[in-house]
Parts: C-alpha cells; structure tokens; sequence
C-alpha cells in the first residue's frame, strides 16, 4: 500500500490513525457485532458515538455553554441560505465582508432572503488582502455580519477576531475550524462543512448562542431549524451517522496531538516552510498580501504557466496531489489542513526546490 501526501482542498487528507480505527472498527464496533453504518441513530451505542464527539468538540474549541453545538447536513452551501432564515429574526438586512468566492457565493443565497449590504470588500485588490476593520461601514440595525474566516480559493485569511459591537458576528469557517484556537464567545454562529478539516462530507456542523434561535422565517424547513434541531440534540431527522463518528475519531486524535494550540503551532510552522520560500524566488509567485495569507490553502502560480502542467505531472510521479489549483483563479494551491503533515510540505518544498532547478 502507498499513500499519497494529498493536497487537495476537499473533501481532503484524514489522519491516518482514524482511517485505520476506523477500518479496525469496520465490521464490529466494540463488540456490538455492528458496523456503525448499520446502527440506529437511536440506540444507545451510536448516541454514545455522538455525545461522545460532541463532548470532545466542546472541550477543543472550549465552546461557552451559552452555544449550542449541531451536526446538520447540507454543507456550508446550504448554510448560506439556512442561516439567514433563521438569524434574520425579523430585521431586513445583513452586513457581509467580501473577501472572495466563497463569501460572495454567501452574499449571493443572502440576498434571496434580506437586504444585504456589502460593508468592505477586497474585490478592488483582486481578493488578495482583509479589507481593515476600521474601513468597515457596518449598519448597527443589522441582523448579524458575515465573514469567512478562510477563502479556500483565494488563499485568504483572517488572522484577528473582528470586534462588531452588538450585532452578532457569523463565519463561513468550513475550512479553517479546528487549525487553531479562537474565541466563540466573540460569535452569535459558526458553521462548517466537514470535509475540509473534521471529517467526511456528508457533515456540517453549526455552533449558535441560543440566545439567538426560535424566530425562523417561516418558510425554513423544520430539519433546518436550528431551534428544532438543538431541541432534538440534532437527531430531529437522521444524522450522517458515519460522518459523525469520523469527526469523533478525529477530535480524539486532535486532543491527542495537543488540541488546538498545539495544532496552531504546527499549522505556521507549515505555512512558513511554504511562504518562506516563495519570498526567496521569483520563478513561484505567492499572490496574497502577507499579512493575511492562509494556513490552510497556500495559492501560487508559476511565472511561467506553460510549465504548469509539467509541475503537476512532475508531483504527481513524486506522490504529491491536487496541487492543481482552483478554476476560476488557475496555477497552484496546496491545501495542507491538520492532517498533512509537516513532513509532507517538506517534501513539496523540496519537489518546488528541484523543479525550479531543472527548469529555471
Ligand atoms: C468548501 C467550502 C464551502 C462549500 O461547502 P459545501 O460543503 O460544498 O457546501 C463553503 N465555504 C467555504 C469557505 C468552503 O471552503
């Protein structure tokens, strides 16, 4: 067997102890002669399965008790439309920072629903900075404002917690979550789709001060309902049984490197293999300002985009994949979440190093 040092952006890398527990564990699972596939999401192992992860991903992210935590499904696209059915609580508009495709996916659902008002976008740097906070023209009557913590596609990162008064602030965190410690008290919301940093997909997971729940538009679908769900400990309909117990293993192998403060650590320290040497060539370039650049999903383009397809041939044969970057932006990006090891970046500075020696 060989495993690759897969880079893709997701669904994307899982630790490698949680696959092979969950092979282990595959066919009986602690002895209850079931696979947890096959178990009912009423019986008293798999709701041991879910209070289990839930527990742990309350101790990770030291979630207040004033926030709910609920495993949905339909992915951060879903949630784009199911947060402001049940966030908008009677108010006409949202404030929403622009920073790049996936937030402008998310002012593109809001605007069936509210008045959205785009109060800073980085639109005008090509997506490659955070617009500053004090260049924000927040509306105090706003139902909530939306970021996202981490453009998978641009490369783009918040590396500070937005203060916004009053007015709840919501993150599209789907593939930043869990890469390092932050503050959930400073959030009326986050949600996350699984498959970047948790799990599989199939999974999205919310996390909602109930302070917050219980004025739906009322047209939201009751499985949508946070109020409904967090009343049903989100087994209101039938969760993603098997991503859920995913997730769990990968909480415990989370807690089990250190938590998240060590995973912080190990997430720079990366990022910095990757950012360092792009600073020292100009045959790569990196395109996003410094002071924002991801962690997570590290863009970068060949000066000369004719040798884009011989990197990518050139990697692969050297077991590094899904360097290939997004569509609409073209050249790299390599997505290197909690499970990619450190390792496995040296390896891809390394090939970068060597590639541009033999071509440059
Ligand atoms: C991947 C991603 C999404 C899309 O998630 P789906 O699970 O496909 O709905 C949304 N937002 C961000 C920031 C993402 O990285």
């Amino acid at each position: 067997m060989t495993r690759v040092f897969n880079f893709s952006a997701g669904p994307a890398a899982l630790p490698e102890p949680v696959l092979r527990q969950a092979a282990d564990e595959m066919l009986d699972w602690h002895g209850s002669g079931m696979s947890v596939m096959e178990m009912s999401h009423r019986g008293k192992e798999f709701i041991a399965i879910a209070e289990h992860a839930e527990a742990a991903l309350r101790r990770l992210l030291a979630v207040p008790a004033s926030h709910k935590v609920l495993f949905m499904q339909g992915g951060a696209i879903a949630e784009n439309a199911i947060v402001p059915m049940n966030l908008l609580r009677g108010k006409a508009g949202i404030d929403f920072i622009d920073t790049g495709e996936w937030s402008r996916k998310s002012i593109k659902e809001a605007k069936k629903y509210a008045r959205v008002n785009v109060a800073a976008s980085a639109a005008d740097s090509g997506y490659t900075t955070i617009p500053p906070r004090a260049s924000w023209k927040l509306d105090p009557e706003a139902a909530y404002v939306h970021i996202c913590s981490n453009e998978t596609i641009g490369g783009v990162q918040y590396h500070f917690t937005p203060e916004v008064g009053t007015v709840p602030l919501v993150a599209d965190m789907s593939s930043d979550i869990l890469s390092r410690p932050v503050d959930l008290a400073k959030y009326g919301l986050v949600y996350a789709g699984a498959q970047k940093n948790i799990g599989p997909a199939g999974l999205t997971i919310v996390i909602v001060r109930e302070d917050l729940l219980g004025q739906p538009h009322p047209a939201l679908p009751s499985a949508f309902d946070y109020k409904t769900v967090a009343d049903n400990d989100s087994m209101y309909n039938t969760p993603p049984t098997y991503a859920i117990y995913i997730a769990g293993l990968v909480f415990d192998w989370l807690e089990r490197q250190g938590g998240l403060a060590a995973m912080e650590k190990l997430n720079r320290d990366k990022a910095a293999l990757l950012y360092d040497y792009l600073e020292t060539t100009h045959f790569y370039k990196a395109p996003v300002a410094r002071d924002c650049r991801s962690w997570m999903n590290v863009p970068f383009k060949l000066a000369d985009e004719a040798l884009d397809a011989a990197f990518l041939k050139g990697a692969e044969a050297a077991g590094m994949v899904q360097l290939k970057g997004h569509r609409s932006v073209g050249g790299m990006r390599a997505s290197i979440y909690n499970a990619m090891p450190a390792e496995g970046v040296r390896a891809l500075v390394a090939y970068m190093k060597d590639f541009e020696a033999r071509n440059g």
